[in-house]
């Protein structure tokens, strides 16, 4: 899944491009200027001064709004009717940006803008997609040109389609546009920090789209690529040693994302869960290792080659959290031991867990993959057989987190192990009756 964030200032041809991007990637492309034309339009239609910001407040329980995708042509139902071209005009234009500023208005509309990207590969353009709709989008653009730039665009653009303005008219206008949006004190225009700035005063459309295209390219590259070359290279070594010294069996396999950030939530029985993990994963892992084992000269170098995340285990660990959470955004794969420890030889169902792996599931989104490393006995014992079971990926609402806080982030902890053990069966020991220890 890739998601691609379009920002910049009207007329820069956000539109163009993005619709070209999608068509190339086969993804869908999202219009997000049209729904806040479509709130402007009813505001219009109904005789409420887009500036009247009560008014408008009070309207929005009254309008429904639906977007829908046919042949990767994005329809707005507003109030169960397609406003078509209707909310193209010079008015609404201006409709849409004076009710863009309200805060009410931008929260009636950030759920359907993200749940449309939550299941789907996007390219959505807009003012604040990289800053707030999606912030972990894998690709953000900031596509700006001068003034007069997008003036002339959009004015051979709406004379193409017959409506009758000025050029002069278009550029005030569009300056006009520019103070409110970027003004404007929630959700401003403005670039996100990690966004790529791309002016195409000078650029024709077409060559816009190609260095699109290229940075998106690239970034989908980077994203399929399985781990650095050392780790590769490593694992290539390692993995005969363990087929042949255990008689190891992968299932679940289809649960396992091909690209993207994730959590892999694991039980602990040994050092050997790490080069079990390791060899039979198709990605790269990024396991966090305790600070001690960085202080050794040599192995400290090749931990950090292979991209171990150092953890300090007196406490809580505030910056390999923050480690952790930046390796997912970026599209790694972290694995965590919830247990805290190992545990050979005990029931994992009844062992203590730690809520460090909400606190990373919380603040990245990730879905947390369960997975189960299941040995006879909880024990590896040479020439044994060793079964690792993958999950269901779990989402951040199946986790239960709403506001965050400790008590979801123990229950979520308790999901995600909870998870682990029923793949493997465990439950708990049953606490034995009054008296019967005796
Ligand atoms: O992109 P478009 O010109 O269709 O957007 C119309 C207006 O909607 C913009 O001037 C802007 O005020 C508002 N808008 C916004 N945030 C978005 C998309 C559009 O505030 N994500």
């Amino acid at each position: 899944m890739i998601r691609i964030a379009i920002d910049g200032p009207g007329g820069a041809g956000k539109s163009s491009l993005a619709k070209a991007v999608a068509k190339e990637l086969g993804i869908i492309y999202v219009d997000t200027g049209a729904l806040y034309r479509s709130i402007g339009l009813y505001m219009v239609k109904n005789g409420i001064s887009p500036s009247d910001k009560e008014a408008v407040i009070a309207a929005l329980p009254d309008l429904t709004l639906e977007m829908k995708f046919e042949d990767g042509r994005q329809i707005i139902l507003l109030c169960g009717e397609d406003v078509g071209d209707s909310i193209r005009t010079p008015e609404i234009s201006m409709a849409a940006s004076t009710v863009s500023a309200i805060k009410e208005v931008r929260e009636y509309l950030l759920e359907t803008q993200r749940s449309i990207a939550e299941n789907n590969s996007v390219i959505m353009d807009g003012r604040d997609i990289g800053t707030v709709i999606l912030p972990r989008a894998e690709v953000k653009i900031f596509l700006t040109a001068s003034p007069e730039a997008r003036a002339k665009r959009r004015f051979a653009e709406l004379t193409a389609k017959g409506i009758e303005t000025t050029y002069e008219d278009v550029l005030r206008e569009m300056e006009e546009r520019d103070k409110n949006d970027s003004t404007r004190e929630i959700s401003p225009c403005v670039q996100a920090e990690d966004a790529t700035l791309l002016d195409n005063s000078d650029l024709t459309a077409e060559q816009t789209v190609k260095a699109v295209i290229k940075i998106v390219k690239k970034e989908i590259k980077r994203r399929k690529k399985k781990g650095s070359a050392l780790y590769m290279f490593l694992r290539a070594i390692v993995s005969p040693i363990y087929r042949f010294f255990a008689r190891v069996h992968v299932s679940g396999k289809e649960n396992i994302p091909k690209d993207g950030g994730y959590i892999l939530c694991a039980n602990h029985l040994g050092v050997n869960d790490i080069f079990l993990l390791g060899t039979t994963y198709p990605r790269q892992i990024h396991f966090l290792a305790k600070k001690e084992w960085f202080s050794v000269p040599v192995l400290s170098s090749v931990m950090r080659a292979l991209g171990a995340i150092e953890l300090d285990r007196g406490g809580r660990d505030v910056g390999a959290l923050r480690n952790a959470v930046d390796k997912v955004n970026d599209g790694g794969v972290i694995a965590i031991f919830p247990q805290g420890h190992r545990f050979p030889g005990e029931n994992p169902a009844d062992t203590p867990i730690k809520s460090g792996i909400s606190l990373i599931a919380y603040h990245s989104k990730a879905k947390v993959i369960p997975v189960c490393i299941k040995v006879k006995n909880f024990k590896y014992r040479l020439f044994r057989r060793i079964d690792i079971i993958y999950g269901k990926p779990i989402s951040f609402d199946e986790l239960g987190f709403k506001n965050g806080g400790y008590g979801e982030f123990k229950k979520a902890a308790e999901i995600a192990f909870d998870a682990v053990c029923t793949l493997g069966g465990y439950e708990k020991t049953p606490v034995p009756e009054n008296g019967s220890e005796e």
